[in-house]
């Protein structure tokens, strides 16, 4: 069973996170996570550029200790960045310390204050630590499970399409998991997005002011 959205129902413990930034009627927001990895970041960053979208790409501080180049040429590319913790913790069994640890661990490679929670999970009280701190948690509206994809190419277009409304934050993933759904259906979704008349954004602070 597919999760492409999260319930609504969930959305109530986390006041303040962002799961659409639905005021911005024209615009779908693609994220990628996991990043930055050496066989799938300078491809997206090529497919970005060709189309001129800018993006928001929530990398792991380990990866960012490992590839600082890679790291560097996302933002050099005009890309926003934003902060998937060091280590990929699941929130739900990690302590609120632990949990606040590793995502400032991740903080000293990667700038700023936008966070987005590994697998989505996180407590409410990790969540609230966070927020004192000045992070905004980022969500999403739709997941694209491209790290899971047996679906063809058609169907998994039609999928991500029939999810498509204004102001949709996308995830996929900046990895070898994704790989194969961003060589071979992220294109086709791009253009389709943009034939319905979207236009891409990324995720910036100036949008929550
Ligand atoms: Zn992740």
């Amino acid at each position: 069973m597919k999760h492409y959205r999260i319930p609504k129902w969930l959305k109530r413990f986390y006041p303040g996170a962002i799961w659409d930034f639905s005021f911005r009627s024209n615009s779908i927001f693609l994220t990628f996570d996991d990043g930055p990895n050496p066989s799938t970041t300078p491809y997206l960053l090529e497919l970005l550029d060709q189309h001129q979208i800018k993006a928001t790409f929530f990398c792991l501080g380990k990866n960012v200790q490992n590839y600082p180049e890679l790291f560097e040429m996302i933002i050099q590319n005009g890309h926003e960045v934003g902060n998937h913790s060091m280590n990929h913790p699941k929130g739900l069994h990690t302590t609120k310390h632990e949990y606040v640890q590793d995502v400032v661990s991740a903080s000293q490679f990667i700038p700023g204050k936008l966070f987005r929670p590994p697998y989505g999970k996180i407590k409410p009280s990790q969540f609230r630590a966070l927020k004192k701190m000045g992070y905004q948690t980022i969500f999403w509206s739709v997941l694209s499970y491209d790290f899971d994809q047996k679906l063809a190419t058609d169907e998994f277009i039609e999928t991500m399409m029939s999810y498509c409304e204004p102001g949709s934050i996308y995830v996929f993933h900046d990895s070898d998991k994704a790989a194969k759904t961003l060589q071979h259906e992220l294109p086709e979704l791009i253009q389709q997005m943009k034939m319905s008349g979207y236009h891409f954004a990324k995720i910036e602070p100036g949008l929550f002011s």
